[in-house]
């Protein structure tokens, strides 16, 4: 038996997965590795081989201290040497793990990415033996850029310190932009880049227009969930409870949890969910970390999520037991047009990475299957799924190349400040009270919108906003500006193609 093989049966297996020996190879051969794969994905297992079979400590560093300790104490019931470096050691023990790193005793070695940067450990491990270096949650590095763990971003020096030790990243659910950012911010060399796929094929995707959310919602719950457990996710916390106790009044089984509930409340609600089957979860995104319940039939969106990542990785919490689930996403113009404008509040204020929620629109607005939009956002090219609402029922296209010049047209002329539900409302020749306020019966547009209605109106404004043919500025005032795509449409050089 090789050494490989003699340390997964160590570690308690049988077998290595593809991805995870294509890992540890290029680990024993000194090259770099980012290795991006979902939850559970068995990650942890390509560190600590790796790290067991090349001479020297493996040095592993998460920013979730409760899970290191738990992982050395699963790894030490093995017989692996595992030690966990931190404040609360005490000097005899701390001095202790010091002479054992130093004589060469320990396999692997955890700490947090305060404990490493500081001067005094960089330099001890610069005299020591060092196997690898393996970043868990490596996502951190661009997502918390500085504001919460600043010393996650500094976790670069080691490759300029330790040169010829090879580094590991591991990270969850990201897009190729947060890859790059990965690789440059750990300044890694030569890196072997390993994705498993991101795919749930079990998990039956739909997008629609947001109409009378509540009763979308009841009319998918009674015919095609009936019985079942599943989450909904609301934005905010209030919304999670009306909704709560709606569905309750309406004879529907329901808890709700958010972050400014009791403790105790929210335990005792997670512990119904995911004991009694049958129970509907309105939640607000702080339900997620963690959950895994195998049973979960649906996911709902009642409102939209922050970024295709956490999209994907919110729906994943539907049918963990690989058997066929359904998520249902709603959302409008509205909903865009707020989560825009919370968005370049965020960016203005909280100097956070430009947030993602601009690539979302594009998804959804994308022609074609939703399942290939999105594996696209995350680098994987596939076929059609045959598992989404455009692959069930093939959508109808239209050309709304037309329409969408005289909405432009409208928008110069009324200078880009009235908000579209006028500008709706002045295309479909509404009088309305909003219309007269402005003078709208007096545009020569008035009423030459009739060939859309209002809900197909708003169709063609997300999808305006969403492909940036005008761009939405909300931070002082509601403007809409025309730009350089806009006047291509005007001119009919580019089409406008609607999905229905
Ligand atoms: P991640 O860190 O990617 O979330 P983990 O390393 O915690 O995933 O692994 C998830 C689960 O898969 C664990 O229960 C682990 O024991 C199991 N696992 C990992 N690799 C293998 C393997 N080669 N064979 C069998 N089970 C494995
Ligand atoms: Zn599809």
């Amino acid at each position: 038996m090789n050494q490989k093989n003699t340390i997964l049966s160590k570690l308690g297996y049988l077998k290595y997965r593809p991805l995870q020996e294509e890992a540890i190879d290029a680990l024993c051969a000194g090259k770099d590795v980012l290795l991006a794969a979902p939850t559970g994905g068995g990650k942890s297992l390509v560190y600590q081989s790796a790290g067991l079979i090349r001479d020297g400590v493996g040095v592993v560093i998460s920013p979730l201290i409760a899970l290191m300790s738990q992982q050395v104490d699963v790894l030490r019931a093995k017989g692996v040497q595992a030690y966990f470096l931190n404040a609360n050691l005490q000097p005899s023990e701390h001095d202790d793990l010091m002479w054992a790193l130093r004589n060469n005793h320990i396999d692997l070695l955890f700490l947090s990415p305060e404990k490493l940067v500081q001067p005094t450990v960089i330099s001890f491990l610069q005299g020591i033996d060092i196997s690898l270096f393996a970043i868990d949650e490596a996502h951190c590095i661009t997502q918390w850029g500085g504001a919460f763990r600043p010393e996650y971003s500094q976790l670069g020096q080691l490759r300029e310190t330790f040169p010829t030790i090879p580094i590991i990243a591991l990270t969850g659910t990201v897009d190729e932009q947060t890859i790059n950012s990965i690789q440059s911010s750990l300044q890694m060399k030569n890196t072997l880049i390993l994705k498993s796929s991101f795919d749930r094929k079990n998990i039956e995707i739909h997008i629609s227009q947001k109409r009378k959310a509540k009763l979308q919602i009841l009319f998918f719950l009674h015919n095609e969930m009936a019985g079942e457990s599943g989450i909904i996710y609301c934005r905010s916390r209030k919304k999670t409870e009306e909704l709560s106790t709606w569905l309750n009044e309406l004879g529907l089984p329901s808890l709700a949890y958010h972050a400014s509930m009791s403790d105790h409340q929210r335990q005792s609600n997670h512990r119904r969910f995911s004991s009694e089957p049958g129970v509907i979860m309105v939640a607000t995104t702080a339900y997620g970390m963690g959950i895994d319940i195998a049973f979960l039939r649906f996911i709902i969106h009642i409102d939209l999520p922050d970024s295709p990542e956490s999209y994907f990785q919110e729906i994943g919490r539907a049918g963990r037991d690989q058997k066929p689930a359904k998520s249902l996403l709603l959302y409008g113009l509205q909903d865009m047009l707020s989560a825009q404008q919370l968005s370049s509040f965020q960016e203005q204020y909280f100097e956070t990475t430009k947030p993602k929620v601009n690539n979302l629109f594009r998804i959804f607005e994308e022609r074609g299957c939703r399942r290939k939009n999105l594996l696209a956002h995350f680098g994987e090219i596939t076929e059609p799924c045959g598992n989404c609402d455009r692959c069930l029922s093939p959508a109808t296209e239209q050309n709304v190349t037309i329409a969408s010049q005289k909405l432009l047209s409208l928008i110069y002329h009324t200078k880009g400040i009235q908000p579209f539900s006028v500008l709706i409302q002045i295309l479909l020749g509404k009088n309305t009270k909003a219309v007269r306020a402005v003078q709208g019966q007096k545009q020569s547009l008035f009423s030459k919108g009739k060939e859309l209605n209002e809900a197909q109106w708003k169709s063609v404004i997300r999808h305006l906003i969403a492909f940036h043919y005008i761009d939405v500025h909300q931070e002082r005032a509601f403007c809409i500006h025309l730009n350089e795509k806009s006047r291509s449409v005007l001119k009919s050089e580019s089409q406008i193609v609607l999905t229905q």
